[in-house]
């Protein structure tokens, strides 16, 4: 035996039925026989025990032999071609010992499943058609959802004679509802009664989605071990899945039996991929239905699912345009420029958008309600304590007090809430009141089980009695086209939201932009008003210093150093306006040779006069810049300018120009032997109006910010390199 095989378990009851395995229950029905073959070597592998009885030959006798004796040699191949061509394999009649049976095939990976069943009456080629023919006018003819309900279960009535025909929808947790009913006169009605989820457990619900026509010939039949338990291929037990024979699990049995059902037909009705309910028959006795009637209920059942799935299509596009046209103009009201609880709530309000009591809006702190709604303590503690946890997008639930049991109070207003979260804490809610409902049950729920003494286990519940539950705390369902319309109006207010922001930001820049012109226009008209009368001062003074020097003794002293004061005022209102011409500056960039510029630097300089100590080296093949030559100028002149400056007081100044490549970059340099800078202001000397030097030195504490603005305007970089007393290297690109 394979060690990781799963086999179904000895003990199965209703307390861990949810977790039966019933697709390898191992059995068949006793009036078929399951038949399983290696595809490869067409082998008998496995078989039920009831070859005997159904084809007068032992099982044992079977088991190992070529597939062929069972079906002779012309069936086995055209069997095998099929599965070799990969094609549908069709039902085939068959004659084992002189009676007839259907053998229908399903191919496991390395396996072939075989069914045989007994074949009575024969295929009535015009009963099917006419029934075929009958389904597909009257299912198309009925009008609405329930009436197409009434339909099909009319025709089931009609075509395969069974006591009685239940339509069963399920709800969202799987509880199902008889929402249409045939039945013989006397019998009870159990239209309109709901059966628990458990009644028909995950795995069987799972089944009918691969399989989705089931039958139950004989609910008090004993089903056949299919030996041996673990397929030779595989090691695993068998895949009964798609076996029509498949046997019954004992606690649906059981489940059968107390309901007083002898035999049971049932189909799956599938709407968009997902199970939305059963036809189920029930007859009071064995009952067995052939593989071609069962085929007419299989088209029954998928033209109703159609039908059904046709008409739940029409009626949410349907809803869906009524909510999107509301939708349509709540996004003209919002994208007006009227703050946003202004826009939700004026001409059309959010709350028309979703059938609902009332709904609040909560953004940035401040709440407003609209229609009927809970107390703004108690939407406001929902928001805090409940809907600020819930990490998703759009959450809705229509029993708000299961999971949040202070809404119990407020229940009448708000058992349904559908919210969507905006932003972090901005939510958009819709309330719905409770609607009080009386469940009919087809027995008490809350009694799945009893102990059956006889068979000394937990049984199915036995009662079957109308019993009436009155539910409260819950609110009409919220359906897809709710959902989706909300999930669309949270795009729309999030972006309007962001344009906003957007917006608001943009006309701040464009301001602030506005008021640095403003400054730049002002301080640049300042300096160029002030510089006339202080050159005239300037004159006077000289006058006063050349013609009246000798009168004027002692106070000759004051006229000097006025004089130096408005020379020093000049240099400034000089480095001002050439700082706030740059600013306001157009750059225009062209290819030059920094040599020339720097070499034309030094002749302005006039060095030889001026700085007769120093010594300066240029590196005569700097590589040509490209940028604007005129802002350049100032740059490099401000540079060589202050090497110069602050290293006249050495013995031997020496001021060195050049350019070095650093990773990928030119970096050109001037370096000097003066007095340096302390690591602490290496950053803010390019600030306006820094200066370390003292009075020693003349200057603005421009020079360096008008640097800083020319690399900027050519995204480069600047940067020294220093220690106090010796000397400085400033680095900049462009
Ligand atoms: P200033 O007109 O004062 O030279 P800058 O903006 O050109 O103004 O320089 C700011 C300050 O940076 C100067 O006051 C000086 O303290 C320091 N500085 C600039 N260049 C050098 C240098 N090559 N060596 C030492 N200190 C310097």
């Amino acid at each position: 035996m394979s060690l990781d095989a799963q086999l179904y378990p000895d003990k199965i009851d209703i307390s861990n039925c949810e977790l039966e395995p019933i697709h390898i229950i191992g059995k068949s029905q006793s009036h078929g026989v399951i038949l399983a073959c290696s595809s490869q070597k067409m082998e008998i592998t496995q078989c039920s025990e009831n070859t005997l009885e159904v084809f007068s030959l032992p099982h044992e006798d079977l088991k190992g032999e070529p597939l062929s004796v069972l079906i002779g040699e012309e069936q086995e191949t055209k069997l095998k071609n099929g599965f070799l061509k990969g094609e549908a394999l069709l039902p085939e009649e068959i004659k084992i010992k002189g009676k007839s049976f259907l053998m229908l095939s399903h191919i496991l990976e390395a396996q072939l499943l075989l069914d045989f069943e007994p074949l009575e009456n024969q295929y009535d080629p015009v009963t099917f058609q006419r029934q075929l023919t009958r389904i597909l006018n009257n299912l198309r003819s009925a009008g609405t959802v329930e009436g197409l309900c009434r339909e099909a279960a009319a025709l089931t009535w009609d075509f395969f004679d069974y006591h009685r025909i239940m339509v069963y929808r399920f709800d969202k947790e799987w509880n199902g509802e008889v929402v249409a009913e045939e039945k013989e006169e006397e019998a009870e009605s159990w239209l309109g009664l709901r059966y628990p989820a458990s009644d028909i457990p995950a795995q069987s619900r799972e089944l009918f989605l691969k399989n989705r026509v089931r039958i139950i010939a004989d609910v008090n039949d004993n089903p056949v071990p299919i030996t041996p338990q673990l397929s030779p291929v595989t090691g695993q037990p068998l895949d009964l899945s798609e076996s029509g024979l498949r046997g019954v699990s004992p606690i649906h049995i059981e489940y059968l039996q107390n309901m007083g059902v002898g035999a049971s037909l049932t189909a799956a009705i599938v709407v968009n991929g997902k199970l939305w309910g059963l036809i189920t028959c029930h007859h009071n006795s064995a009952k067995f239905l052939n593989y071609y009637q069962r085929e007419s209920f299989r088209f029954l059942a998928q033209m109703f699912s159609n039908e059904i799935a046709l008409r739940e299509t029409n009626s949410f596009l349907e809803k869906t345009s009524i909510s999107e046209e509301i939708r349509e103009k709540l996004v003209v009201q919002i994208n007006n420029k009227k703050p946003l609880l202004e826009t939700l709530t004026s001409k059309v309000k959010f709350t028309d958008l979703v059938a609902c009591g009332g709904g609040a809006l909560f953004f940035n702190g401040e709440l407003l309600l609209q229609g009927n709604t809970p107390s703004e303590a108690e939407v406001n503690s929902l928001i805090d304590v409940y809907l600020s946890k819930i990490k998703k997008g759009v959450f809705y639930t229509s029993k708000l007090s299961e999971d949040f049991p202070e809404a119990e109070t407020y229940k009448k207003t708000a058992s349904g809430i559908l919210s969507i979260r905006i932003s972090e804490n901005n939510f958009i809610i819709w309330f719905r009141p409770e609607v009080l409902q009386t469940v009919e049950w087809g027995g008490n729920p809350e009694k799945k089980m009893s102990y059956n003494e006889e068979k000394q286990r937990l049984s199915p519940r036995k009662s079957f009695e109308k019993w009436s539950q009155l539910l409260t705390g819950t609110s009409r369902e919220w359906e897809n086209h709710d959902l989706n319309v909300v999930k669309a109006l949270q795009e729309n207010v999030r972006f309007v939201i962001l344009e906003k922001q957007r917006n608001k930001i943009k006309n701040l820049n464009a301001r602030l932009m506005k008021a640095n012109e403003e400054l730049e226009l002002f301080s640049y008209g300042l300096s160029h008003d002030l510089r006339a009368p202080i050159r005239g001062i300037s004159g006077y003074l000289k006058i006063l210093q050349e013609d009246f020097g000798k009168k004027l003794g002692e106070g000759k002293q004051f006229v000097d150093t006025t004089l130096g004061l408005t020379e020093k005022m000049d240099l400034l209102i000089d480095d001002i306006l050439s700082y706030s011409r740059l600013n306001s500056g157009e750059i225009q960039k062209n290819n030059f040779s920094v040599n020339l510029l720097v070499a034309e630097i030094l002749e302005v300089f006039n060095v030889k006069m001026n700085y007769p100590k120093a010594s300066i080296r240029v590196q005569d093949d700097m590589p040509e810049a490209f940028g604007d030559r005129r802002m350049l100028f100032q740059l490099w002149a401000n540079l060589i300018n202050n090497a110069l400056k602050y290293s006249s007081a050495n013995e031997e100044p020496q001021v060195e120009i050049g350019a070095v490549r650093k990773e990928d970059k030119i970096v050109y340099f001037v370096k000097d032997n003066g007095i340096g800078i302390a690591p602490g202001f290496q950053e803010k000397i390019f600030e306006t109006f820094t200066r370390l030097a003292g009075e020693k030195f003349k200057g603005s504490g421009i020079g360096l910010a008008i640097v800083k603005l020319v690399t900027e305007k050519h995204e480069g970089e600047i940067w020294v390199e220093s220690e106090p007393g010796n000397g400085a290297i400033f680095y900049f690109y462009i």
